[in-house]
């Protein structure tokens, strides 16, 4: 058993390099895990690239950090388990956890004492909110993501037991999944006619890579009608036809213009039901509300961090047409293990395997980080 671990750290903007740290010591009701895949995020897109600020204008707002050790999606095996005075570490359902279990690991560290902790239940609204991969690596333990041989997994971290035939690539893609609750949120709204998202809506999906991909498999799985994705990438938009869409629509061969016409030729002239925004393109705010019906709903959720601002026309935009708009950061780890659930049941209809395209070595973050920037990748790994 080797004293060293090395981790793939991000030490600034566009620079990461594989650094060795000692083998952190286990605090009461901490473990330690071997990462067996990590997914490549947009938030980690942008921490390299150094767009990195996030809940801006709010009292958790943080810009990188850096130094850190990516890698906030981990699916891992149990190496070391501290257990709490007396009693067994147990995950968040109450199983006991043990040497060699396989785990998904739900990105957020919350205090458990703040307003939001104790009102928002399920949520990450926590005011000291801590978030693997996004956390400072220069002090111990040091491997607080999951780009690295071995990860510490803080006491207080919402741990979930999975069965032996969960795979790792449906494992890795709960987090994502857990964040197109965004979804469940719009359907809290069907109870009145018209409103939020019901059985047979049109739904359009601006960016299918893998977040929009997830919000896309679920709307098809809580029943939309005619499902329409915009994208830029051929390879994504031919990808996403096994996966539920019926329309794709290439926004580098059309106009604003030529889009809106499509989307009301395609609903009898009202508009869509549901526009989800999941490209972090800030422009397709003002175009996707011109693409909803009256009273539609728009899910933003493609923008993790600030990418500046635009400009919408409240009148138009919100008031006109009674739009509902829900803005979504992060998931809800309430949300992880049923993400599992909906897929494993629907794993005969849906290969949710093969969306992750690409895995690299942590020692090849960087390649793997650039691939995950490219139109012909989907889901992206790190997969020691
Ligand atoms: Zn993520
Ligand atoms: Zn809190």
């Amino acid at each position: 058993m080797s004293d060293v671990v090395k981790a793939a750290v991000l030490i600034e903007p566009g620079k990461i390099e594989i650094r060795e740290y000692p083998r952190p010591k286990l605090e009461e009701g901490a473990l330690l895990v071997r990462p067996l895949m990590s997914g490549i995020c947009g938030t980690d897109k942008h921490g390299y690239q150094g767009d990195a600020v996030q809940y801006a204008g709010t009292p958790r707002e943080i810009y990188g950090p850096y130094p850190a050790v990516p890698g906030h999606e981990n699916v891992a095996v149990i190496e070391e388990v501290k257990s709490s005075r007396g009693g067994k570490a147990v995950d968040f359902y109450g199983n006991e956890l043990n040497h060699g279990d396989r785990i998904v690991i739900s990105p957020d560290i919350m205090c458990g004492t703040c307003y939001w902790c104790r009102h928002s239940f399920g949520y990450t609204w926590c005011d000291n909110i801590r978030s693997y991969g996004h956390l400072d690596c220069s002090v111990p333990p040091h491997l607080i993501g999951g780009w690295a041989e071995l990860m510490y997994v803080f006491p207080g971290s919402h741990i979930f037991k999975i069965s032996d035939d969960v795979s790792d690539q449906i494992a890795v893609l709960a987090e994502p999944m857990a964040v197109a609750y965004s979804l469940d949120i719009a359907k809290g709204f069907s109870s009145l006619p018209h409103e939020g998202f019901s059985s047979g809506d049109c739904v359009v999906v601006f960016g299918v890579g893998p977040l929009g991909l997830c919000h896309l498999l679920k709307a098809r799985l809580l029943g939309a009608g005619t499902i329409i994705a915009v994208d830029r990438s051929e390879f994504r938009l031919n990808f996403v036809k096994s996966y539920g869409a019926d329309v794709t629509i290439d926004v580098d061969k059309t106009s604003a213009q030529e889009r809106r016409d499509m989307v009301l030729g395609l609903t009898a002239g009202r508009g869509a039901d549901v526009v989800i925004e999941c490209a972090g393109a800030a422009e397709v705010l003002p175009e996707g509300i011109e693409l909803l019906r009256q009273g539609g709903t728009f899910i933003e959720v493609g923008h993790f961090v600030d990418v500046g601002d635009i400009q919408i026309n409240p009148h138009r935009h919100l008031c006109a047409k009674n739009i509902r708009l829900i803005g979504q950061m992060n998931l809800a780890y309430t949300g992880i293990i049923p993400s599992i659930d909906l897929m494993m049941k629907n794993r005969d209809r849906f290969d949710f395997d093969s969306i992750v395209t690409h895995r690299y070595h942590f020692r090849d973050s960087l390649e793997g980080l650039i691939q995950s920037m490219r139109p012909n990748s989907m889901k992206v790994v790190i997969h020691p």
